[in-house]
């Protein structure tokens, strides 16, 4: 049996009637950025997320780096994160010119560790930026708790985190903004690239929008700051708007390929993701840990399963960012997790066979390998 990662073309199939329509109307009309579709997917996804505005914007990255911009953050600030998670995270900290500093993150959720997010304030704290890593929201009410003690903003990174939400409080609605993204592989997935900026503040929301137009204002080719080219075109946002109406179907399916895995590995030498009470987890990878990693991922392999990193090396390990952090031996917990993680399929376009398969497999790798 063949169990594949991902299955984007069979997304595609299950709205085309919905997708070939609308690509068709924008071809024949020319409206090709910042139409109808980029005006629809910001109202309904800022709706769902319970903010007052969205931002349709051209990736997920820029959403945080055009989130940070308007939110007054720049030159000699520090922002406070964590190593474990996708590259443009602490990128776009960089390029707005501030400084990430990274704590570490808890063993079984991946995410940040608000009991060292303390230790880490100094006077040029200007933020911290949590991760809402592989489908599940950070420890929000901690995190808020020392933001609001300290006067700091909290910008959230929820690329991985559309439609997910903890004590009923949807991603973007602790926070300052929360950049989203619509990388192909994410839950809600574009055509390419794309990305959304959802924020509750007005002043945020204008300087974003005028940033990805080249910081213009109001009037045409008038400029109040140096900005991006950062529209999402009107083909992707069409895309995403059809592919929204099966996210919650969606979303359902992974929660029970996800709780199947929890049940069948709960008593193995896996150790399997931990799901706060007080978190709706939308399941973007369903990751566990083991030490014998390598030799059960190529097992799998074998068995016609694919099976993923998420990550492997640390971002403080790597050449462009090792000077923003303390090196190998500073960050024990990231550094332990990124020899160990792996993710497993756990798209809707898994059948419950391939569920079961992919268990089977697994036990019997850990008994081979233990
Ligand atoms: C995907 C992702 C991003 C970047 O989004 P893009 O749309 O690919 O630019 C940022 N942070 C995290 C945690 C991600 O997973």
């Amino acid at each position: 049996m063949r169990v594949p990662f991902l299955d984007i073309p069979g997304q595609y199939k299950e709205v085309r009637h919905l997708i070939d329509p609308a690509i068709a109307e924008i071809m024949e009309t020319g409206a090709y950025v910042l139409g109808k579709w980029n005006t629809q997917l910001e109202t309904e996804l800022a709706q769902r997320h319970g903010v007052k505005h969205g931002i349709a914007l051209n990736s997920g990255t820029d959403a945080l780096r055009i989130g940070m911009q308007a939110a007054g953050i720049g030159p000699g600030d520090e922002v406070i994160t964590t190593a474990f998670t996708f590259v443009a995270t602490v990128e776009t900290i960089v390029q707005v010119g501030a400084v990430p500093v990274f704590v570490d993150v808890i063993e079984n959720t991946f995410d940040i560790n608000p009991d060292l997010i303390e230790a880490a304030i100094t006077p040029r704290t200007k933020a911290i930026l949590p991760i809402h890593l592989f489908g599940q929201l950070c420890d929000m009410p901690a995190i808020m708790d020392i933001a609001r003690r300290h006067n700091l903003m909290v910008l959230e990174d929820a690329a991985q985190a559309i439609v997910t939400s903890q004590d009923g409080v949807m991603a973007g609605g602790f926070g300052i903004c929360a950049g989203v993204s619509f990388y192909v592989t994410k839950n809600l997935g574009a055509a390419g690239d794309g990305g959304l900026l959802l924020t509750n503040d007005d002043e945020v929301a204008r300087r974003s929008k005028s940033l990805r137009v080249h910081g213009m204002g109001r009037e045409r080719y008038y400029y109040d700051e140096i900005g991006y080219t950062s529209r999402m075109a009107e083909l992707q946002a069409a895309v995403l708007c059809a592919k929204l109406t099966r996210l919650d179907a969606w979303n359902e399916r992974r929660a029970e390929i996800a709780e199947r895995y929890q049940a069948a590995l709960a008593d193995s030498s896996y150790d399997i993701p931990y799901i706060r009470p007080n978190n709706e987890c939308t399941w973007h990878q369903y990751t566990v840990r083991h030490d014998d990693r390598e030799a059960i991922m190529a097992g799998l392999k074998e068995d016609g399963i694919d099976s993923a990193i998420y990550y492997p090396v640390p971002l403080h390990l790597h050449e462009p960012y090792a000077h923003f952090g303390g090196g190998a031996g500073s960050l024990p917990v990231t550094e332990r997790v990124s020899k160990q993680c792996f993710s497993l399929p756990v798209g809707h376009h898994l059948s419950d066979e391939q569920a079961d398969y992919v268990i089977q497999r697994l036990l019997a790798r850990q008994s081979v390998t233990a």
